[in-house]
């Protein structure tokens, strides 16, 4: 079993990240696997140095060791020969549709708006993909239905096509994109369970797709539940609203930040490697929950 864990490097930690941090370790100690910590930092207008370091520290302190570190924006000659690949399927097309044109539409499973391919019928220029500056690059998904039920049965069948799009695989910026970087590393470093926060969960099928165009292996997959905070009247992900200087400023005891994230998971009290022998994703709740900073703790509800 090897899983890994792969914070976007865009944002200080929070207790949203520790969790899911948490979840992975325990799922590959608990099983003698090997659990790697990528640090997804692709998005260079978002992320920061100092946010990678932060990650990598919080992480130390919490009690959780990695196997291996790996960091994304290393890995470009992979992410570049998945993209020769694609075009030689004939597939990469460029995208000069406006935000205004890819937004409004119709409602995707992942909260956007659905891409309605309008650009599939544009060829690449004669350089190739390379050759494209300040434009969006696209695969053309084959139309066929994924049926995909998670390890936790969450039910994520999908015709991504259809139902999200063609993914952008390069970005405007000339950044990869998630949904082929994602595909291509999880393959590379062997990776056998994929767990994750359940706000990834609409984009599954996709990568599916993408590894069937690509000839990988299809992961496990699992989407655990979420810290939500409260957005006015509604609940959002939680952001930025309990950042870790925050956390790391209250609690001097790393076992005592642990507990707080386990018992939230259902999981008991103690450090990592004391919850290690009782772990069953069994015992896991399914329902999101409340993350709260009541000025003194971190209070989840
Ligand atoms: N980097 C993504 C995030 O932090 C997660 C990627 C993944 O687990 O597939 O939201
Ligand atoms: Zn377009």
């Amino acid at each position: 079993m090897i899983t890994r864990f792969a914070p976007s490097t865009t944002g200080e930690a929070h207790p949203g990240t520790l969790l899911s941090a948490l979840l992975v370790w325990l799922s590959a100690r608990s099983v003698n696997g090997r659990a790697i910590l990528r640090l997804e930092d692709l998005d260079r207008t978002r992320v920061k140095a100092a946010w990678s370091e932060q990650m990598i520290g919080a992480l130390a302190w919490l009690g959780l060791a990695w196997d291996e570190t790996v960091t994304q924006s290393e890995r470009t000659a992979r992410h570049e020969a998945a993209l020769d690949q694609l075009a030689a399927q004939g597939r990469l097309y460029p995208c000069t549709c406006s935000r205004a044109q890819r937004t409004g539409g119709r409602p995707a499973p992942d909260g956007g708006w659905a891409y309605e391919n309008t650009c599939r019928d544009r060829a690449l220029p004669l350089g190739g993909w390379r050759a494209l500056a300040e434009t969006s690059i696209r695969v053309r998904l084959p139309d066929d239905r994924i049926e995909l039920v998670d390890q936790g049965g969450l039910v994520l069948s999908q015709q991504p096509a259809r139902e999200l799009g063609d993914p952008i695989v390069r970005r405007r910026d000339g950044a990869i994109a998630y949904q082929l970087a994602v595909v291509v590393d999880d393959a590379d470093e062997g990776i056998t369970d994929v767990i994750r926060g359940r706000d990834i969960a609409a984009s599954t099928a996709t990568q599916v797709m993408l590894q069937r165009l690509l000839g990988l292996a299809q992961p496990r997959y699992r989407h655990h539940f979420l810290f939500l905070e409260s957005a006015g009247t509604k609940l959002a992900k939680l952001h930025g609203s309990i950042p870790w200087t925050a956390l790391r400023e209250r609690y001097t005891d790393p076992r005592e930040l642990c507990s707080v994230l386990a018992m939230a998971a259902n999981l008991g009290a103690g450090s990592p490697q004391e919850l290690v022998p009782s772990f069953a994703w069994s015992r896991v709740p399914i329902a999101d929950k409340v993350a709260r900073w009541d000025g003194a703790s971190l209070v989840i509800s």
